[in-house]
């Protein structure tokens, strides 16, 4: 089929989902269950293809290993982080991947500024690191829950972006992904986590405290796409309601960004031909 303007319909769907920097983006315009056009039945064939790609991609990346890829993921309780590390991640080779999750900071990390520990886990030259939540939740669970004061969170947007920038400028490639579900979508998953046996061990009592303040993570997401969607780091909102999607519409964003890195082998130690193997 011909493609006038020689944009394949994948590299649209990187568009559609990017935040452009300093856009007011209200999540409640956004449907979480939007496919963007893309049906189920081609979905599996797609993202097959997709984490093929990624595994050369991510073996040029350790090749050349002069840039990292960073990869954030966020998203409200039950957003489905950990499910999109298992289906995206699960290409690549252990060697080269480092996956982090950011809990309640505590021990040293409650001793320190809190981007200490996120610099610690910045993948280092050749690797994709994949931030299962991030230096986000400090304007986010911290903003909504009060536990420091608007005065130190409020700066941090812009601290976020310098930090973000500084990374950029040395060879991190930054990803962030916005794992977007319905509030029914949510209730939905916690019911599953309490009904099956394989899932209640993810069931924590402060899930459904933590749903209470549903409009106030929105309005916190929404500030953080607006201050901290940029050029050196750019947000994704994905519509994650349909795994099937949020799994492909990641691995393409991921795939289009390892893509436009041109990633290079370096060139042999040796001159090769001189090289004898007796
Ligand atoms: P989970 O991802 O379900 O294992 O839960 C981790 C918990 O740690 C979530 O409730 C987060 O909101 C919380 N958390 C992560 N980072 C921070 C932070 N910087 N300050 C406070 N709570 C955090
Ligand atoms: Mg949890």
């Amino acid at each position: 089929m011909a493609r006038p303007t020689g944009i394949s319909p994948m590299n649209k769907l990187e568009r559609a989902l990017r935040v452009p920097p300093g856009s007011r983006i209200k999540l409640a315009n956004i449907d979480p269950a939007n496919t963007h056009g893309v049906l189920k039945a081609e979905a599996a064939e797609r993202l097959t293809k997709n984490l093929e790609r990624l595994s050369e991609l991510q073996y040029r990346l350790y090749a050349e290993s002069r840039r990292a890829l960073l990869v954030v993921l966020q998203g409200i309780d039950a957003g489905g982080k950990d499910g999109t590390v298992r289906h995206v991640m699960s290409g690549l080779n252990p060697q080269g991947v480092s996956v982090t999750s950011f809990k309640v900071p505590e021990g040293a990390e409650k001793r320190h500024d809190y981007l200490w520990r996120v610099h610690q886990a910045v993948p280092e030259w050749g690797q994709i690191g994949i931030f299962n939540r991030s230096h986000y939740e400090d304007v986010l669970v911290v903003r909504v829950h009060n536990l420091v004061p608007k005065a130190v969170w409020s700066k941090r947007y812009r601290q976020i972006n310098d930090f973000e920038r500084m990374l950029s400028e040395n060879g991190v490639v930054i990803l962030k992904f916005l794992l977007y579900i319905s509030k029914e979508e949510q209730a939905e998953r916690f019911r599953l986590r309490l009904e099956d046996k394989t899932r209640t061990w993810k069931f924590s009592p402060a899930d459904p405290k933590e749903r209470v303040y549903w409009d106030q993570y929105i309005e916190a997401y929404e500030e953080a796409l607006r201050k901290c969607a940029t050029r050196w780091a750019p947000w994704y909102v994905i519509p994650a309601n349909k795994k099937w999607f949020r799994n492909l519409a990641v691995s393409q964003v991921i795939v289009d960004a390892l893509e436009r890195m041109n990633l290079k082998y370096p060139k042999p130690a040796a001159e090769l031909s001189a090289v004898k193997i007796k």
